[in-house]
């Protein structure tokens, strides 16, 4: 259908699970536990006649709850501990790089898009290494999941089912790589588009529109503005960038919001000042075309970048292939970015460090950023793939 054909890498094919979801949720012995993506929440809406943009986060907790789930949780709340890992790693390739190690790689590229992650391992053989180690907030989320918060609630990982409502049906081919499994029980059991999760709704009676809202479910709901901005192009680099500063100097910075890095051209290029001696050079690139481009710049040695983002689909995840259709496509995408760039302004909380939770996750699990039980746990790695 139209997902398949909107995939910029045309690379997925994995059915839909909705079935199987209804029928999880009535089966008595399986836990039930749902993530969203961040840009969901602001694109979900329009299938029940909310405007492009308004955040309905809490209405579709009241939806899966009432259809049965048992824990409605928050991929935003992993996109925090994305950064967390995803700045310390390149605080560490920067200072090393700089203390002139030469083994160092860079530019570091953002991970949480699997379109592009499967891309480079199909074209770029030579560049597995520019990709963050870092899982993306699906993955670390559900690895916390399985692997952490079952244990505290006396459960095995056999005895959740952990389903992700995502923007695109690449999501779907992540979460079936075996390195996500273990013993064949996969982190995230299944991935539900957008699209896929309002047929649900409607057919089964339930209109977001009439709904009373319900909060999501703690800990692993809580975020920050940065957390947030995930779901938009840009906002993963921004997001990092404001835990890096903090990493790279240890002081504060008072800036929050890098217009550099915003806007709406398919390849964009920043210079941020860090201090005297350090201005970060970061690229943005969404859309196959013009990301491809940036890569073989890199590869040629043409352009410098410390940092770089990609996202397979124009606008990031809130043009994803799983979500609902636009009439007016241009307009619509800038409603639903200035919808998350809303709730990132509507939080006091706006650096992923910040986030309580998720310091409560370190000192209680697993250190601090980049340890040992921080790599088990939350990094992967990549293969060389054989294009199709
Ligand atoms: Fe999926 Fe597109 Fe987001 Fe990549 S940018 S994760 S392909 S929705």
């Amino acid at each position: 259908g139209a997902c398949v054909t909107a995939c910029p890498v045309n690379a997925i094919t994995y059915g839909d699970n909705s079935l199987l979801f209804l029928r999880d949720l009535v089966t008595p012995s399986k836990v039930v536990i749902t993530q969203m993506a961040p840009s969901v929440r602001v694109t979900i809406g329009e299938a029940f006649g909310f405007e492009a943009g308004v955040n309905v986060e809490k209405k579709i907790a009241a939806g899966l709850r009432a259809l049965g789930v048992d824990y409605v949780f928050d991929t935003t709340w992993a996109a925090d501990l994305t950064i967390m890992e995803e700045a310390a790693e390149l605080t560490d390739r920067l200072k090393r790089y700089l203390a002139g190690d030469e083994t160092v790689k860079l530019p570091i590229l953002t991970s949480c898009c699997p379109a592009w992650v499967k891309f480079i391992e199909q074209n770029y053989a030579d560049m597995l290494d520019v990709p963050s180690s870092s899982k993306s907030p699906m993955q670390m989320f559900a690895s916390v999941a399985k692997d952490l918060w079952s244990r505290e609630h006396n459960l095995d990982r056999t005895d959740i089912t952990s389903v992700a409502i995502m923007p695109c049906i690449a999501k779907k081919y992540e979460a079936a790589r075996p390195e996500f499994s273990r013993d064949l029980n996969y982190d995230v059991d299944y991935v539900l588009t957008t699209n896929e999760l309002i047929k649900i709704f409607k057919d089964t009676g339930i209109d977001l529109k009439e709904i009373e809202d319900e909060e999501i479910d703690q800990v692993m709901g809580e975020y920050t503005g940065a957390g947030i901005i995930f779901g938009r192009t840009g906002g993963v680099i921004e997001a990092a960038t404001r835990t890096a500063l903090e990493g790279l100097t240890g002081k504060k910075f008072d800036t929050i919001e890098f217009e550099c890095l915003r806007g709406w051209d398919g390849f964009r290029c920043s210079e941020i000042k860090v201090d005297d001696d350090l201005t970060l050079r970061i690229g943005v690139a969404h859309g196959l075309k013009e990301a491809k481009k940036m890569l073989d710049k890199i590869r040629s040695g043409e352009e410098f970048f410390h940092a770089i983002e990609i996202m397979a689909c124009t606008g990031g995840c809130i043009g994803g292939g799983g979500q609902p259709k636009a009439k007016k496509r241009a307009e619509t995408l800038e409603k639903r970015m200035e919808g998350l760039n809303n709730i990132d302004r509507s939080l006091t909380l706006r650096r992923s460090n910040e986030n309580p939770t998720i310091q409560v996750i370190y000192d209680k699990y697993l250190d601090y950023p980049l340890s040992h039980k921080a790599h088990e746990l939350l990094h992967t790695q990549y293969f060389v793939r054989p294009k199709k």
